[in-house]
Formats: C-alpha cells, structure tokens, sequence
C-alpha cells in the first residue's frame, strides 16, 4: 500500500514558504524603508535605485490649454487629449485611444518600436475635433508617460537603465527615451514638444493629487509595479546642491528591484532564471500581474508531475510557460459554486487539464496562497514608504489624512489581491496609525496626470 501524501505535502509546503505572518510583513516595511534611505544616499551602493524624477511642483490646477499624454506601460499603449480649464473649470473634455504593443515588438529594434508607438500618435492627432482648441503658432504640447526605469537629468529627458516588464528591445538602453521618441515622431511627419517624461507612477501621483490634495505615494500594481512619493529635497543628499523652489520632488522609487526578506519559493526562483532579466526586479516577480499566473502555473504543474494532480498523466500544455495568467487567476476565484464549475473549464480551456472537484479546490488554494503573499507584500511595501516619509517628518503622515493612489489592471480587477493588501496595510500599521492612511483607486490617472505635467511644465508658461 502507498502512503498517501497526495497534493496535500507539496500545498502544505507551499503554504509555509509563502506564509507571511506579521512579523514577516513588519521586516519587509522597515527594509523597505532602510533601503529606500539607502538608495536617496547614494547611486553606486545598496538601496533601491531612488530615482529622481526632476518634478517639483504637481499640477495647481490652474493650468489651461490642449494638452497630449502618451502612456507606455506595458501590454499597452494609450494616447490621450485633454482640454484644461483652470481653477473653476479643471478637465473640459478628454478623449483616448488605446492600443495593445504586438508582442514581436517586445523584441524588436528600438527604431521598430518607436515607429509603431509615434505613428499610432500621429493616427490620434489626426482626429481632433472642434471640442478641443489648440492655439496657433504653438507646437501642441505632450506629456510622455513611460514606466520603465529611467536615469532623468531633467523633466524632459531621461536616459532609459533597463528594460522590465519582460520587453527586450535592442537599442533603447543606454539613450534617452525623448529623443527616440522625437526621431520617429519626426519620421511621422508629427511636430509635438514633448514637455514631460514621467513614469505612471508620476502620472498617477500628478493625476489623484489633481482632485485630491492629500494625495501622497501612488503605487502601480498592473504588469509590472512601482511606487513614488514626495520627498524633501534636503532628505535626498545624492542630490546635494540641487537647487528646487518647493524644497521638494517626486522619487521613483523602483521598488520592483527590492529582494531583501522576501518568502520566495523553488518555483520564484525557476521562473527567475528563466526570465529576461534573471536576478532582477524579484519584488516585481512576487507581487505583480505578469508574474502570479505563472508561478501558479509551474506550482501546478510540479503538483502533477510528484503527485499526480489530474491524474497519471501530465497534462503537456500546462508545461507551457505563461499558458495561465493572472486575469485567470482571479476568474477561478471568483467562481462560488459547489462543483467549481468555472474553474474547471478554465482549467480545461487555458491548461487542458481534467480535473475533479478535490483538485480544483486544490488549484483554488494554490492561487490563494501565491495572491495572499502577493497582496500581502505589496501592503508592507506601502508601509514601509509611508514610515520612511514619517520619519522625516514626524505627524506627518500618520497624523493627519494620507491617501495612496493605486491604479494598474491587477489592483483594479483582483478583488481578493486588494483586500490582501489593504489587509496588510492594516494589520502592520495597527488601527490608530491605519485610521488616518486612506488607500484609494485611481482609475487612468496616469494618462492625466503626464498631460498635466506636460502643462505644468509647458514651454508657453
Ligand atoms: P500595464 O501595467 O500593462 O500598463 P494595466 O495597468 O492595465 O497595464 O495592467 C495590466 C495587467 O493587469 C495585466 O498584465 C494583468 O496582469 C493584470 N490584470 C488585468 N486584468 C486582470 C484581472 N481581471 N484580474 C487580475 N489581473 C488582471
């Protein structure tokens, strides 16, 4: 007789390597908070990248005009028109397109890449209508939202260090993203002044603030994720002499790159070394969209290969790398029924995989367990930015109302990842200090926000 171990030893494993108890969670924020110091200090040692984005001031509201924004996040690009009324009449009309990035052009040449973003610009330009009033003899003005990391030197240029997010297109890193995008612009025929570069982290921040001005991390939770906050220039001494009339500026955190502490896994390891950028963005890898379907996916599929979950034989497409992704994740979570009805088809439909009602409550339990830790880790994140802007500013943050502005495709449609986090939040900072941290969606304020920065900072002002 065999001695049953069933699905139940791997599960139970999987459970207590991605388990995060409070204690857990606390180390995570206090070496978020000590790296994200570290990395103000100094570019060359340890500590997050802390990269400056070169914006003073958010937008006041006063700004007026046509404005564009230009939002490369990931899967997507979107472009977007805003018509600014000032202080009484904010946003008069806006419109925008979305476009999905073909994914041979993750790989292309940067020209390539830069050709197909410029000229879906120019496609949009192209049909603006009366709603919107452009002055005369002026360029139209934009404001470039592009999330990936980037060394600025100022709001209008910046010099791309990596590509994340799983692209790898030849030719981009190392120059400066404005200039590629003003050289295809130009091969367009498209005459634009590209006011701003900020990353979505930015745009979020600049767009949430807009509307409310307690406004003050913004974190992105979508393919990739990242954070950014305002910080006192005279708390950032690797910008020592930098002369700013606000005393402050926005920090781009790259918490994607963090990796200390983390309850990682054989399977966060596996996918690691069989990513584009192995050793990297670990952080991202245990907590974003792109990643969580996948680390389900070979969880699963280690589960039927030792213990024959869905039976003797291995299902082969559940050997394909990313055939489940994080959208499927959270459809299978969302099925309440008493046979998992959806969660078998889903099975069937993306893995081609059989399965009966005890593994699909396994299946269920193992996205659980790797959501929770996702979620979980994103909120200690968060309180470890909210305690670094504490600690230089004592009642500030914890004393009086503070909002962090979310936005990205997880957050917004990942019910169960939202209240993991929000959970988090809660249990780290305990109730008082949690009372007065409001953590809000704000839904596509990244396109917004770089058109308003590209106004703030406009060229006729
Ligand atoms: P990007 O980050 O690519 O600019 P989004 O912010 O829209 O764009 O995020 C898209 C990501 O959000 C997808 O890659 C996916 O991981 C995640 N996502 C989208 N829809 C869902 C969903 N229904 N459930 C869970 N995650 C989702």
């Amino acid at each position: 007789s065999t001695v049953s171990v069933g699905p139940t030893r791997l599960l139970t494993k999987l459970k207590h390597d991605c388990d995060t108890p409070l204690p857990l969670l606390q180390q995570v924020a206090d070496t978020m908070s000590s790296q994200m110091q570290a990395g103000l200090s100094s570019d060359h040692g340890p500590g997050l990248p802390m990269i400056p984005t070169f914006v003073h001031t958010l937008p006041t509201g006063n700004e007026k005009g046509l404005f564009y924004a230009l939002d490369l996040g990931g899967t997507n690009f979107r472009v977007l028109r805003v018509q600014l009324g000032g202080k009484d009449d904010r946003v008069i009309s806006t419109e925008f397109d979305q476009v999905s990035i073909p994914h041979d052009l993750m790989f292309a040449t940067s020209e390539e890449l830069f050709d197909f973003i410029a000229l879906g610009l120019a496609k949009f330009v192209a049909k603006e209508d009366d709603k919107f009033h452009f002055s005369q003899g002026r360029k139209r003005e934009i404001g470039f939202t592009f999330s990936f990391p980037v060394k600025q030197t100022s709001i209008d240029s910046g010099i791309l260090i990596k590509w994340t997010k799983g692209f790898a297109v030849s030719g981009t890193v190392g120059r400066d993203v404005v200039a590629c995008l003003n050289e295809a612009m130009e091969r367009q025929g498209l005459d634009m002044r590209v006011s701003a570069l900020v990353n979505d982290t930015v745009g979020t921040l600049a767009g949430a603030e807009y509307w409310d001005n307690d406004v003050k991390v913004a974190v992105i939770l979508g393919t990739g994720t990242n954070a950014c906050y305002i910080e006192q220039i005279s708390s950032i001494p690797k910008l020592q002499g930098h002369v700013s009339s606000s005393g402050k500026m926005i920090i781009s955190t790259e918490w994607g790159a963090f990796s200390n502490g983390l309850p990682l896994t054989v399977f966060d390891r596996e996918m690691d070394a069989a990513s584009v950028n192995p050793g990297h963005q670990i952080f991202e890898k245990t907590i974003s969209g792109m990643y969580l379907g996948e680390i389900v996916r070979r969880v699963l599929f280690n589960m039927a290969e030792e213990e024959g979950l869905f039976g003797i034989s291995i299902p082969q497409k559940l050997s394909t790398p990313f055939i489940l992704g994080t959208p499927d994740l959270c459809a299978m979570q969302q099925d309440n029924s008493g046979d998992l009805d959806a969660v078998g088809s889903l099975l069937y439909d993306k893995a081609g995989v059989e399965s009966n009602l005890g593994e699909r409550k396994t299946v269920l339990e193992v996205c659980e367990t790797i959501v929770k830790r996702g979620g979980s880790l994103a909120g200690a994140g968060i309180v470890g930015i909210l305690q670094k802007m504490e600690e230089d500013s004592k009642g500030l943050i914890f004393g009086k109302r503070s909002v962090v502005a979310i936005d990205g495709g997880l957050y917004e449609n990942y019910p169960q990842y939202r209240t993991y986090l929000q959970d988090s939040v809660k249990e780290i900072l305990g109730t008082e200090k949690s009372n007065n941290v409001v953590i809000e969606h704000s839904k596509d304020g990244s396109g917004i926000g770089g058109a308003l920065l590209a106004a703030s900072n406009s060229m006729y002002s």
